[in-house]
């Protein structure tokens, strides 16, 4: 049986690491802030914002949830920002992907104070995270990945990584954070994509293969070395009519056959999703410190 890498338990315990932090900024009257900003009615987008907003309330956070209109201007939503960069009350902004087809996704964060850019998907903080300059921002899904193999005791300096997809959000800035030197870096790391050949025989040669294309089920028990670690980053939605709501979430990982091969295993859901929402908590924390500082 491999080992079960709970994403949940881990998460409670950044919750509760971060929930001392919290009370001590409250206390020196510096609640952490963070505003989420959502255009349109995407309800998966609505969903995710909810559970932003659910979780900064429960743990003492100021939350400060915008919802805009479908049809709001790149300008409108430009001087909502802006009006976000100078608010003291706020330290970390996001705006929830994917916007309206009107809004030019990349002006908008370019717009956003990288010093409250939670998401890290601010140029500078793409920049720093590529030169190794710890004060950025890394995206929150990156981090939760590298901070389940922290907390797991999985060794990651000298290991051999393969990151199976090169998106902005995940595979690239997961691969930068991997192989920077220090504390949770140190990796050999190989990144593939939908135009690498021979993928199984890179896979395989993986210590620790993280997973993050967006195909169902897509990594077999062949594209996994007897011992590795798997980290699925995937959430895809599949038709199953023997449920209620019609669907079942996977991963990119197919769980039962990779865990019969597998040392240590991320379950979905339950592994690295909740970690992307505990670290968005933690920059948030961290960038009202920084703020004060
Ligand atoms: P993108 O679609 O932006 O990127 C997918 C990447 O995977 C691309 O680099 C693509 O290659 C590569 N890819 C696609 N198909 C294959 C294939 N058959 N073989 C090898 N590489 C392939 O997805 P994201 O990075 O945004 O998300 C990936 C997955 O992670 C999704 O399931 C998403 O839902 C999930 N996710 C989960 C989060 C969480 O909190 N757990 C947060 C964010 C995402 P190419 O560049 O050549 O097109």
């Amino acid at each position: 049986m491999p080992h079960f890498i709970e994403g949940r338990a881990i998460a409670k315990k950044v919750y509760s690491e971060l929930r001392g932090e919290i009370a001590e900024l409250t206390k020196r009257g510096r609640t952490p802030g963070l505003s989420v900003v959502l255009v349109g009615d995407n309800p998966a987008s609505r969903a995710y914002v909810r559970s932003k907003d659910k979780m900064c309330r429960d743990l003492g956070l100021h939350s400060v949830k915008l919802e805009l209109p479908a049809d709001t201007t790149q300008n409108e939503l430009l001087a909502r920002v802006h009006d976000l960069n100078g608010d003291p009350a706020i330290h970390g902004i996001l705006v929830q992907s994917p916007p309206p087809k009107q809004i030019n996704e990349a002006a908008i964060v370019r717009a956003i104070d990288p010093a409250k850019d939670v998401d890290g998907f601010h140029p500078a903080n793409v920049a720093k995270l590529a030169l190794g300059d710890k004060s950025g921002f890394v995206p929150c899904t990156p981090l939760g990945c590298q901070r389940l193999l922290i907390e797991s005791g999985i060794e990651i300096a000298g290991a051999h990584v393969v990151v199976l997809g090169r998106s902005m959000i995940v595979g690239k800035p997961l691969a930068l954070l991997l192989m920077r030197k220090g504390r949770g870096g140190d990796a050999t790391v190989t990144v593939a994509h939908s135009r690498s050949q021979r993928l199984a025989e890179i896979t395989r040669a993986a210590d620790i293969l993280i997973a993050a294309i967006g195909q169902p089920e897509f990594v077999r028990a062949e594209h996994v070395r007897e011992g590795a670690v798997v980290i699925d980053v995937g959430i895809n939605r599949v038709d199953d009519p023997s449920v209620e709501r019609g669907y079942r979430l996977v991963g990119d990982v197919a769980f039962a056959e990779v865990s019969e091969k597998a040392a240590a295993i991320t379950p979905v859901p339950g592994g690295v999703g909740p970690m992307t929402i505990a670290m968005l908590m933690a920059n948030t924390v961290r960038a009202c410190r920084q703020s004060s500082q």
